[in-house]
């Protein structure tokens, strides 16, 4: 069935009228008190202190006249996308005649879409569960499927994808965008441009913020890549936490302009890039995909207006690498790398890296580029950020560890197997309410020293096994399957077991997927990450995964699966030789071989189980 909107023209009719005066100013970073709508920052704050969540775009009320994103088609305010998902909330609530707490899939591409559909879901109460066309019709029908979802939205350039799936499951399929303009209530040029036009009193729309403060806002699907994926549930109150743990711990503010190229079914798109910065009023340009060279075009900013200059970018770090690698063709002449050096060093105010292993070579040749120590955090579907290097001072930020509890983590090191806890680091919640920048020096940032306890001293002080988490905005339950104590996901006493190994001596250090990365050679337990790391610093290695593969002599053999540079050879003496340098004998790999590709998933990471399934023949058996 297609519902074709009565929206579009409700919203076209919108981007006609004329704008009157507002009653709301934004709050986020502005100098000058006076410009503040304290009434409705004070009811918001009230809300929170009694229980309550904000939700995202409800934040939109206290900047509506701000820029809040840049995409490809237009530039759009507050205003606009609120007023937007508004007039399509009212489609999805005729649909649902009103029923509230229903999932709903929804596809749109990377660009101000995305928002408004998301937006106009949790208006009318509804769990948003993102899906992505990088994903086979298969996969997809089993989110749907899995989701229970009730209807699917998508825009117009999906519905060829999704109209048979839809069919097929006999689910609504409402599609939006036939006009790409739409999308958003555009902030439109004017002479008045450097002074954002004022825009109607929003009317306040969707449920209570009491209600949204128990009620679920988001599925996200994990990658899948050692079992079948499951549905993270996203509270709203869960999303309210990270995000103000994430404004405390990385300084967002009004004044960023955030660089968004991350695929928007994954926490790190969604969190780290869109819903945080959103929340804070920031600018956000988002681009399609990742492409380097578009990404370097608005990194560098040229021709540019000041005010839309990137401040701000998330990335992975096979993104870091595309760029590094297309840095040293296009900016081969000192000069020119200078230029590049300084602009990013001095109008960039943060970089941060995560969601895979940040190999060290990768760290020092990025600082070398843009003058920035890339600020590398460990995350997850179902913790959202958890573990992150300080955001000041830079030389806190060490390369291949991942730091401290984020404000309201809770990390535990426990044995791996029994899970006895050895060492538990705690940082304190972050403050919740919302409130004014004070003067710009960063004193309203506060990210506690974690608190340490340590239940089995060891005398190195480094303490190793399976890594735990708990705290506020950490998941409770995987959707349709009952939570379960005692089980691989939580443990008896309720801590969320990762599956990640890893390492506390003061600060934390991933090691691997216990089940992947861990490889049990000759007695020793070797982290397939940490010679990743040292693998990569060979002058002729491109890539390069390690596994661990069945041997009689060895229980598993360390191996190596390595892409070359162009025109190069390579030995697994030559190997060894220069991972020599900084790996233990019994860490370097005993086999190499040799291939043209490499196997990563939709966020850079590299895929194992396919890398054995493609070259496992030639390496042996299953792990
Ligand atoms: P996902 O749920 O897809 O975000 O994947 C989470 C997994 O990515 C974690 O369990 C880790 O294995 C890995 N991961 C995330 N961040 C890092 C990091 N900084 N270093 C190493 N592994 C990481």
């Amino acid at each position: 069935m297609e519902i074709t909107f009565r929206s579009c023209r409700l919203i076209n009719r919108l981007l006609r009228k004329p704008l009157a005066l507002t009653s709301y100013r934004s709050v986020v970073n502005v100098a000058a008190k006076d410009e503040v709508n304290t009434e409705l920052l004070t009811s918001f704050n009230k809300d929170i202190q009694d229980g309550g969540a904000v939700p995202v775009f409800r934040r939109a009320l206290l900047f509506p006249t701000r820029v809040a994103l840049q995409d490809e088609v237009g530039i759009y305010t507050y205003a606009g996308l609120y007023q937007a998902a508004a007039a399509l909330s009212t489609e999805i609530s005729a649909q649902l005649v009103g029923e509230t707490e229903r999932t709903i899939a929804y596809m749109c591409g990377n660009d101000a879409s995305h928002v408004i559909v998301q937006w106009a879901i949790w208006m009318t109460g509804n769990i948003a569960v993102p899906l992505t066309p990088l994903h086979p019709p298969e996969m997809l029908k089993y989110f749907l499927t899995d989701s229970m979802s009730t209807i699917v939205i998508c825009t117009q350039d999906y519905e060829k994808l999704l109209r048979p799936i839809a069919l097929d499951l006999s689910r609504p399929l409402l599609v939006t965008g036939k006009d790409k303009e739409i999308t958003a209530q555009l902030y439109q040029p004017n002479s008045a441009f450097m002074k954002p036009r004022v825009v109607d009193n929003l009317s306040d729309v969707g449920r209570s913020n009491s209600w949204y403060g128990s009620k679920d806002a988001l599925i996200i699907y994990t990658s899948g890549t050692t079992s079948k994926p499951k549905g993270v549930v996203w509270t709203h109150s869960m999303l309210q936490t990270q995000i103000a743990a994430l404004h405390s711990a990385w300084h967002y503010s009004g004044n960023d302009v955030v660089l968004h190229t991350l695929p928007l079914h994954h926490i790190h798109g969604q969190l780290n890039s869109m819903l945080a910065s959103l929340a804070a009023g920031a600018r956000i340009r988002m681009l399609p995909s990742f492409v380097s060279h578009a990404v370097w075009a608005r990194l560098l900013g040229m021709g540019e207006r000041d005010d839309s200059k990137v401040s701000v970018f998330h990335g992975v770090p096979a993104m870091y690498m595309r760029l590094a690698a297309d840095h040293d063709k296009m900016f081969a002449d000192a000069r020119t790398a200078e230029y590049v050096r300084n602009t990013l060093a001095t109008r960039v105010r943060l970089m941060c890296a995560g969601s895979a292993p940040l190999p060290s070579t990768l760290f020092d040749k990025w600082e070398k580029i843009s003058g920035h120590r890339l600020l590398e955090r460990y995350g997850m579907t179902e913790v959202g950020m958890a573990l992150s290097n300080p955001y000041r001072p830079l030389e806190g930020r060490t390369v291949s560890c991942v730091g401290a509890p984020l404000p309201a983590v809770s990390a535990r090191i426990a044995t791996t197997g029994t899970l006895e806890p050895l060492v538990t680091v705690e940082s304190p919640a972050p403050d919740l309410l919302l409130g004014l920048a004070k003067d710009g020096s960063g004193d309203e940032y506060r990210w506690d020293r974690p608190k340490v306890t340590v239940h089995a001293q060891s005398e190195t002080e480094v303490y190793e096994g399976e890594l735990l988490l708990k705290g506020p905005a950490v998941f409770s339950r995987y959707w349709n399957r009952a939570p379960k104590l005692n089980s691989d996901d939580f443990t008896s006493d309720g801590w969320f077991r990762t599956g990640d190994t890893a390492s506390y001596d003061g600060k934390f250090k991933i090691l691997g997927r216990t089940s992947v990365d861990i490889i049990k050679t000759g007695g020793y337990k070797v982290s397939a990450l940490q010679v990743e790391s040292a693998i990569l610093e060979h002058p002729d290695v491109e890539d390069v995964a390690v596994l661990g593969f069945e041997d009689e002599s060895f229980g598993e053999m360390v191996t190596a699966v390595v892409v070359l540079k162009e025109n190069k050879k390579l030995t697994l003496k030559d190997l060894k030789d220069e991972a020599g340098k900084r790996l233990a004998p019994y860490q370097l790999p005993k086999v190499l071989l040799v291939v043209e590709q490499m196997p990563r998933n939709a966020m850079g990471k590299l895929d194992k189980k396919e890398i054995r399934r493609l070259y496992g023949d030639k390496l042996g058996t299953k792990k």
